[in-house]
């Protein structure tokens, strides 16, 4: 399989049906040889940096109901919350005392606030932090209201196409969500002007291999700036509170490829990452990832903002959560630096 990854290397690609034989035939062996290619090609482009952004999980109510996430309409036993905007510009004042050069705003679809009101709180970001990104996470609208958004000085915008095969997306997700919507919504944001994020999550409940080779040639179509993958990890108030977790090694092996194929892609090393494997984040970094996405948010909501079971930095203030990360990344060699780490196109 070797020669696979050598293809993928110097042709930035693979068909359908070699992703298939590649992800169904890997060995530690075959993952050593593939990080080591997509850790060079990580290097070339970032050295051994790794960029941060502070996450801000400001909003759990959702008016959506993704079968596997913990925040989903349907969990009665989730404890509510909204941060003011006096919160969230308090989060990012301790953010940017720390070190933090992009804001990640993150929530459920919450039809509390309008349009205007998310402009209105990027405007007062942006007004006391000029030299920052501000990168939004918050799920399906129209073309117009992202254009209002991007308008009002959002930078980013992150949004998981979760699945590219449609009957697969229809098994995760209740039928008035598609992935038509989805990926409309991905291309929508593409033309307006945002550096934009895709991604999915790695063995989620009726996934196979084939969903993962549409998944990785949905990325190489619709060529995102950042990436996301992380595995999939059941939540005990939800429909799939009782299916597998997603496994490290397949999720590893993922970054790699991720890497050889979008080269300069900025490409998190996930929470869902590190709360499978105690060292989840190192080992996303040394398999190509580049960036990782510590929690800003306030100490007293990080255990509502709970989309699987056990999630990691749920109880720790936000400078531990960076000084945390910096040792870690300075444990295996790599620096996080001070940085709005935007994306770099090729030539
Ligand atoms: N409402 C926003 C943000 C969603 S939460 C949106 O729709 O984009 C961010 C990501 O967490 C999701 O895109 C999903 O891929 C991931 N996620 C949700 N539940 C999960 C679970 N049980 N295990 C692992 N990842 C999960």
């Amino acid at each position: 399989m070797k020669y696979l990854i050598d293809k993928l290397e110097v042709t930035g690609s693979l068909t359908k049906e070699e992703f298939v034989l590649l992800l169904n035939y890997t060995s530690p062996a075959l993952s050593e040889y593939l990080f080591e290619k997509s850790r060079k090609t990580a290097g070339k482009y970032f050295e051994n940096h790794v960029y941060t952004r502070g996450l801000i999980e400001f909003t759990n109510y959702c008016k959506n109901d993704c079968l596997y996430c913990g925040i989903r309409a349907g969990n009665r036993n989730a404890e509510r919350y909204r941060l003011s905007k006096d919160e969230i510009l308090s989060c990012c004042a301790d953010g940017y005392a720390l070190g933090f050069r992009t804001f990640v705003l993150q929530g459920g679809e919450d039809c509390a606030y309008s349009d205007s009101d998310i402009a209105d709180i990027i405007s007062d970001i942006k007004e006391h932090y000029p030299d920052c990104a501000l990168t939004l996470s918050i799920g399906e609208k129209e073309d117009e209201s992202y254009r209002l958004i991007y308008e009002a000085g959002a930078d980013r915008y992150l949004l998981r196409h979760e699945t590219a095969n449609a009957a697969h997306y229809g098994l995760l997700h209740p039928k008035r969500q598609t992935l038509e919507n989805r990926k409309r919504c991905l291309y929508a944001l593409k033309k307006i002007g945002y550096q934009v994020g895709t991604g999915f999550m790695v063995g989620s409940p009726f996934q196979t291999t084939e969903c993962l080779a549409e998944d990785l040639l949905f990325i190489k179509e619709l060529s995102p700036q950042m990436i996301g993958i992380g595995p999939f990890i059941p939540h005990h108030d939800t429909p799939f509170a009782h299916q597998a977790q997603g496994s490290l090694e397949r999720t590893l092996f993922l970054i790699g490829i991720l890497r050889l194929l979008i080269p300069n892609a900025l490409i998190p090393a996930t929470t869902a990452l590190g709360t499978i494997d105690p060292m989840g984040r190192e080992k996303g970094i040394l398999a190509g990832a580049n960036v990782v996405m510590p929690n800003l948010s306030p100490v007293k909501v990080r255990k509502k903002y709970e989309l699987y079971d056990n999630k990691i930095c749920t109880g720790e203030e936000a400078a531990e959560c960076r000084s945390c990360l910096q040792n870690r990344m300075k444990s295996i060699g790599y620096k996080l630096v001070v940085d709005r780490g935007d994306f770099q196109p090729i030539n």
